[in-house]
C-alpha cells in the first residue's frame, strides 16, 4: 500500500504544481501502427503533454501480472527517439535495461516513437504478422516514471488489411479505434487484438461478454456460447456479483495450443484449432475458460497485499499463489461440475490426479506451497531437469488444499456453508470495503469468522512440506483416497527418457530411486542394459524392468559427453502411488448427504 500512496502524492503534487485546469492536466496519447507487420513489428508513437520537466524517464514493465516471471519485455524495443513540439529531436540516454532518460527540457508537449519487436507464440508476449496482431499490453507501452497514476488513450491504426480490433479497453466515443485506460495499471491490464477475428458476443449475469476468436477453428458457435453462459452465471453465483459492463474473450487457436491469461476485463486463452469437436479437449477448454473467468475476482480483485499496485521493475513476491492460483485450480473443475460439463466420476478423476501429480512428485518433500508461490519467478517459471526432485506446483497443491478447505468447512457447517462462502466474504471485505489486498493471515481470520470453523491445519500445511491427509477431510463427505499401488512390490530404474535420433536420453533422474542412487544422469544416452542394445524406441528398458525383480543388479551401458561408461544399477522398489478417490464403503448417511452438497449439479 506504501507504494500507491507514493504514486497518488506525486500525481498530486504534480497537477498542483504545473496548474489546476484541466486543459493543462497532464495526457499520454499512444498510436498504435503496423508498416511491416510482415516482419513482425508495432510501431509505437507516444506524446506526453503537460509534463514539464527537466528530463523524464520512460519505461517498459519488466514482466506482465499474472504470469510471474522477469520477461525483459525491453529487449523488444528498438529505434527509440524522441521530439519536442516542434519536431526538434532531443537527446535520449538509456540508463538501465528497461528505461530511458528523455532531455524533456521543460517543453509542454513531447513525442517518444519506437518499434516493438513480436514473433513469440504466447498469452503474455507480443506476436505480429501479416495476419493479425497480438499486443500484451506489458511489452509495448512505455509508461513515464513516477506516473503510473495517469490515464492513457490509444489510438489503433490497423494494418490495410485487418477490420477489427478486439480489447476490454474502453472505447472513447466518437473516436473509432481509441480506447482509454483510467491508469497504466488497467492500460497493462488490457491485451489487444487486431485482426480479422471472428467476433460473436452474449450476454449473461448482466455484463456483455465478446468472444474474440483468432487463426480460425472447430468450435460450434451456439454450442460454446450457451456452455460459456453457463460458467459465467455459475462463477457470477459464488461472488454475488459481476463487477464488470463488458468482457472480452481473446482466443487463439493454434495447430496445438493451451494456457491462458486472466485480466481485470478480459482473458487470453490458447487453444486447438481443432479441438472443439473432441469432447475431451472441448472440456478443457471450457476448464480453461472457467479458471480465467474466476480469476476476474480472485486475483485481480480480491488479492494478497503484495499483488497490487504492482512493481513494473522487478519481481513482485508473494507467498500467496497457492491462494490465488491454486483455489481457481479447484473451482475450475468445480464449475464445470457444477455445470454439468463433468461428471461425478470424471471430476473425481481430475482431483486424483492432482494428488497422483503431488504424491509421487520428490519436490513435495522439499517444497511448501508457500514456498512455491513466494519461488514461482525462478522456480515455477524456470523448470530444469531438477524440477521435479525440488519444487512443486502451488496449482496442483493448491487445490488440494482448497478441497481440504471446502470439505472442513462443509463438514463443520453441516452442510451450510463452504468455500464459496468464504471467498463471497472475502470480496466484500478485502475488495470492496478496505479496497486492499490482504494478509495470508487476515484471510485466515475472515475464514474463521464467517464459519467459525479453525483452518489452522490447512493454512499451516500450506507452509509445510509434504504428504497431506486428504481421508481426513475426504472421509467427512463419504470418500476416501486410496492407493491401488498399495502392497504391489515392483522395480523401478527412476528414470524419465525420451528418444532422439534413435538415442534414448534420460530426461529425469528420481530422488531417491536406483538411478539416483547410482549416478545415472540427466542426459546419459543409455546404449544397452545387460548386454542387450536398446531398440530406437527404447522399449527393450521397459521388456527388462518387467521381467526384473527387486534387488537385481543391471549392467547399464551409457555415453556421457561422448566417453561410454558402464553403471551398476541394483533395482530398488517403485514407491510411487497410483490414487483414486472412491465413495466411502461405510459412509453414513450425514457424510453421503455432505457429499452431495460437495459436488452437486446445480
Ligand atoms: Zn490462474
Amino acid at each position: 500500500m506504501m507504494m500507491k500512496k507514493i504514486r497518488t502524492n506525486l500525481f498530486l503534487l504534480m497537477t498542483t504544481a504545473v496548474t489546476s485546469t484541466a486543459a493543462s492536466q497532464p495526457r499520454i496519447h499512444f498510436e498504435v501502427s503496423f508498416k511491416e507487420p510482415q516482419a513482425h513489428y508495432v510501431e509505437i508513437k507516444m506524446e506526453i503533454e503537460n509534463l514539464q520537466r527537466d528530463f523524464i524517464d520512460v519505461k517498459m514493465p519488466v514482466w506482465t501480472p499474472g504470469s510471474y516471471l522477469v520477461r525483459e519485455y525491453a529487449k523488444n524495443v528498438e529505434s527509440l527517439e524522441a521530439f519536442d513540439g516542434k519536431d526538434t529531436p532531443l537527446a535520449t540516454e538509456k540508463i538501465n535495461k528497461n528505461t530511458w532518460r528523455i532531455a524533456s527540457k521543460k517543453n509542454r508537449t513531447l513525442t517518444v516513437q519506437y518499434r516493438v519487436y513480436g514473433f513469440e507464440v504466447s498469452v503474455r508476449t507480443n506476436f505480429i504478422d501479416d495476419s493479425h496482431a497480438f499486443l500484451s499490453p506489458a511489452g509495448t507501452f512505455l509508461f513515464v516514471d513516477g506516473f503510473l497514476e495517469l490515464p492513457a488513450e490509444v489510438t489503433i491504426l490497423p494494418h490495410a488489411s485487418w477490420s477489427k480490433i478486439s480489447t476490454g479497453l474502453e472505447p472513447v466515443a466518437g473516436k473509432p479505434g481509441t480506447y482509454q485506460a483510467a491508469d497504466f495499471d488497467i492500460l497493462f491490464d488490457s491485451p489487444i487484438e487486431v485482426g480479422n477475428q471472428d467476433v460473436f458476443t452474449f450476454e449473461a449475469a448482466g455484463v456483455l461478454h465478446e468472444i474474440a476468436m483468432v487463426g480460425g477453428g472447430n468450435y460450434d458457435k451456439e454450442r460454446l456460447t450457451k456452455d460459456c453462459i453457463a460458467i459465467v452465471e455459475e462463477a457470477t453465483a459464488i461472488f454475488g456479483v459481476n463487477p464488470n459492463k463488458r468482457y472480452v474473450f481473446i482466443v487463439h487457436n493454434y495447430q496445438s495450443g493451451g494456457g491462458g491469461l486472466e485480466h481485470l476485463n478480459s482473458t487470453v486463452l490458447g487453444a486447438s484449432r481443432n479441438g472443439y469437436q473432441n469432447e475431451r479437449s472441448y472440456v478443457g477448454f471450457l476448464g480453461l475458460v472457467a479458471h480465467e473467468y474466476f480469476h476476474l475476482w480472485h486475483v485481480k480483485r480480491l488479492r494478497p497485499l503484495e499483488l497490487g499496485p504492482f512493481d513494473y521493475d522487478a519481481e513482485n513476491y508473494t507467498t500467496a499463489l497457492w491462494i490465488m492460483e491454486g483455489f481457481t485450480a479447484y473451482f475450475d473443475n468445480l464449475l464445470l461440475r457444477r455445470c454439468g460439463f463433468l461428471t461425478e466420476t470424471s471430476y473425481l478423476q481430475a482431483l486424483s490426479s492432482d494428488i497422483n501429480t503431488i504424491e509421487n512428485r520428490p519436490g513435495n518433500q522439499v517444497q511448501s506451497a508457500a514456498s512455491a508461490s513466494f519461488d514461482a519467478w525462478i522456480k515455477y517459471y524456470r523448470p530444469d531437469e531438477n524440477s521435479a526432485n525440488t519444487s512443486i506446483s502451488y496449482y496442483n497443491k493448491g487445490a488440494l488444499l482448497a478441497m481440504m478447505l471446502d470439505l472442513k468447512l462443509l463438514a463443520g457447517t453441516n452442510g451450510e456453508k463452504r468455500l464459496d462462502d468464504v471467498l463471497k466474504a472475502a470480496y466484500e471485505t478485502f475488495y470492496v470495503q478496505k479496497k486492499r489486498g490482504f494478509e495470508e493471515l487476515e484471510l485466515q481470520t475472515l475464514i474463521e469468522q464467517v464459519t467459525g470453523i479453525s483452518v489452522a491445519d490447512i493454512f499451516d500445511a500450506a507452509h509445510t512440506t509434504g504428504s497431506l491427509d486428504y481421508n481426513r477431510y475426504l472421509n467427512a463427505v463419504g470418500y476416501e483416497v486410496i492407493d491401488y499401488n498399495d502392497g504391489r512390490e515392483l522395480p523401478d530404474l527412476g528414470i524419465s527418457t525420451s528418444v532422439s535420433d534413435g538415442r534414448v536420453l534420460v530426461t529425469g533422474v528420481g530422488r531417491g530411486t536406483a538411478a539416483w542412487d547410482s549416478g545415472i544422469n540427466v542426459r546419459d544416452e543409455i546404449i544397452a542394459i545387460n548386454g542387450e542394445r536398446l531398440d530406437a524406441h527404447g522399449k527393450e528398458l521397459n521388456r527388462v524392468l518387467q521381467t526384473a525383480a527387486i534387488g537385481d543388479v543391471l549392467h547399464v551401458l551409457i555415453a556421457r559427453d561422448g566417453k561410454i561408461q558402464q553403471l551398476r544399477v541394483t533395482l530398488l522398489k517403485d514407491t510411487r502411488g497410483s490414487f483414486g478417490i472412491i465413495p466411502l464403503a461405510d459412509a453414513t448417511v450425514e457424510q453421503q448427504r455432505l457429499g452431495k452438497i460437495w459436488l452437486s449439479q446445480e
